[in-house]
């Protein structure tokens, strides 16, 4: 490419569209320094995150034409499925993650990165605002800001505390490497702690209950790694206190992996209580302290309180700050997550694309603002609506939820329209709503193809994005090509449309449940060879491959290592 080559010099040679920021400026707009990339022909485009979207976007987008430069608060790509086995030291920390500096290598270094974090969109003036990580600065400027032809969101999701008191304070999550690196040194402080001369029985037991909040995927998973390292390596070191040891998991849904299929959780129910990890469902943790957890059990509408040694909290996920900021500017301040169309832009806002968590629709929120959407519709309590009142919802929902409409479009809407006619197939002139509401949980488990939060999802919007960017200017040069799908003012690419491939739940003791395409359900020691070979296969380099198995194999080799570093 000689002709790109010399707009990369002159790309190189130009700051990249740095704009230097003095750290008392808050107003994007009134910037002072500006180092402009006025030369370059090259089209800029900013990347907020280097989580599963923000890499897969970056691994292949088209670097000769695009002037790329990423930000991220994080210098490396974590491999998250894989956390909570970093929490029992099953595998090493370092071992999941891949630093963003060699991704940039193999896109021979002409991807600039920033370790920094983003902390105003200004999509009025295509500028972001950013605050680089370190504290004490010795060159340079704390904050800066970026310009861009093209931006794309995909920062993620931060852990939701539901403003839950004392969370912050008491609790661990289990989201970023660092929280699964503390966890692991807590584990082991805990067992240090149980075994000091002096305390009783009923302090050791104490010491050694450990809570999960949020039978979930993740607390799951976490539970069953952590009372396989309890069984397979503490018992042995700690054999005084082996006996006192206790594995909490709080839901407040009726069922732990309920985003599941039954078969799974009833499995994962029963494998718990055999394995002596109780399962309190039905239960709303309503505060934590340093010493107990108090919740409210649903039923009896009673409020109990249990000491614990060790509280992780892993409840979902909700939009970061910078997100909702940028939703309150956008006219999306109401939504949960960013509103796109199917081609991942931001609805409102040009040359602004959005994937992975902050953008992706949840299963169980869809659910819970359609049920809302029609309590709202239904005014008089009458368990029915007039036929125009039944559209209006669905346009409604539609228009909240555009990503449904592929959903709803299904033959699961011909059961919703259906519900327009009699039997005889006369139009009725009201709508029962209990039937509306059996046609919506058909949608509703369609829905499960949709996982609420899923590295999937994000992963193949990175690389379908990556796609349409790399092809957008051979669309642009010849506008009446093949590659044009839909007439003038529509996007030229195929919509964005996710492939289901499956989902993992490990359960501990070399057993996982599978969830596979076609509604298949593999549970089992030989699902759990499958789940060694995907996540193996699925990492992002070689390196990362090789540690992660050879840490398995250690593992197996010697068990996993207690040490408290
Ligand atoms: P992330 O991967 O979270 O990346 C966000 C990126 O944005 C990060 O690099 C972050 O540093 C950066 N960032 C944050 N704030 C800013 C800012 N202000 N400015 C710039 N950058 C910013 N999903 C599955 O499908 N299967 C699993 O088995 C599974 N297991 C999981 C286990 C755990 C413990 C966790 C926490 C999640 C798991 N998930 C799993 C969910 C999956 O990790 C997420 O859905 C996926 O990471 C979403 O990708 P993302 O790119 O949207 O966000």
């Amino acid at each position: 490419y000689p002709a790109c080559s010399k707009l990369l010099v002159l790309c190189t040679l130009s700051s990249g569209g740095l704009v230097a920021y003095s750290e008392s400026q808050t107003d994007v707009s009134n910037t002072s320094v500006e180092i402009n990339a006025k030369d370059c022909k090259k089209r800029r485009v900013v990347v907020l995150g280097t989580g599963w979207a923000g890499i897969s976007f970056l691994k292949d987008v088209d670097v000769s034409a695009y002037d790329v430069q990423v930000i991220s608060p994080r210098n490396y790509f974590a491999f998250t499925p894989l956390l909570p086995s970093v929490t029992c030291g099953t595998v090493e920390a370092r071992s999941i993650v891949e630093p963003v500096r060699n991704i940039i290598k193999k896109r021979n270094g002409e991807i600039k990165f920033f370790e920094a974090e983003c902390i105003k969109i200004d999509a009025a003036n295509k500028k972001i605002l950013c605050r680089s990580t370190f504290d004490n600065n010795l060159v340079g400027n704390e904050e800066f800001s970026l310009e861009y032809d093209y931006l794309v969101i995909a920062v993620g999701a931060q852990v939701n505390t539901f403003n839950t008191p004392g969370v912050v304070e008491n609790c661990h999550f289990l989201k970023e490497v660092e929280d699964a690196q503390k966890i692991r040194r807590s584990v082991i402080d805990c067992f240090e702690k149980a075994v000091l001369p002096g305390l009783s029985e009923e302090e050791q037991r104490i010491n050694l209950h450990f809570v999960i909040v949020g039978g979930g995927p993740t607390g799951v998973e976490f539970a069953a790694e952590l009372h396989d390292y309890v069984q397979e390596d503490l018992v042995n070191l700690y054999p005084t206190v082996k006996d006192l040891v206790k594995i909490t998991v709080i839901q407040s849904g009726d069922h732990i992996l309920n985003m599941f299929d039954e078969r799974i959780s009833s499995f994962a129910e029963q494998k718990f209580s055999r394995d002596g990890i109780e399962v309190q469902t039905g239960c709303r943790v309503i505060s934590v302290s340093d010493k107990e957890i108090t919740m409210k059990l649903k039923s009896k509408e009673e409020i109990c309180s249990i000491p614990h040694g060790l509280v992780v909290w892993s409840t979902g996920v909700e939009t970061r700050p910078v997100v909702k900021d940028f939703m309150g500017q956008i006219g999306q301040g109401s939504r949960r997550v960013l509103a796109t169309d199917e081609w991942l832009r931001v609805k409102g806002c040009a040359d602004v694309y959005a994937l992975g968590d902050c953008a992706t629709i949840n299963q169980r929120k869809v659910m819970e603002d359609i049920a809302a959407i029609f309590k709202a519709a239904d005014k008089d309590n009458s368990g029915a609506l007039t036929v125009k009142e039944f559209q209006d919802v669905v346009d409604d929902i539609l228009e909240r939820y555009p990503q449904v409409e592929h959903y709803l479009k299904s033959k699961h809407l011909s059961d919703v329209t259906d519900l327009l006619k009699d039997p005889e197939g006369n139009a009725r002139d009201e709508v029962d709503i209990g039937g509306f509401k059996l046609a919506l949980s058909h949608v509703d488990s369609q829905m499960k193809n949709l996982p609420a939060t899923a590295q999937q999802v994000a992963a193949q919007q990175g690389a379908y994005l990556s796609k349409c960017f790399n092809h957008r200017q051979q669309c642009e040069d010849n506008p009446e090509g093949p590659r044009r799908f839909k007439g003038s003012g529509r996007h030229q690419f195929h919509p964005f449309r996710y492939k289901h491939l499956g989902q993992f739940a490990p359960l501990g003791g070399e057993q996982t449940a599978a969830e596979l395409p076609g509604d298949w359900v593999s549970i089992g020691h030989s699902t759990q060879w499958l789940w060694y070979s995907v996540y193996a296969s699925k990492q992002v380099s070689w390196r990362t491959r090789v540690l992660v198995v050879s840490d398995w194999t250690r593992r197996f080799i010697f068990g996993r290592d207690s040490s408290r570093i």
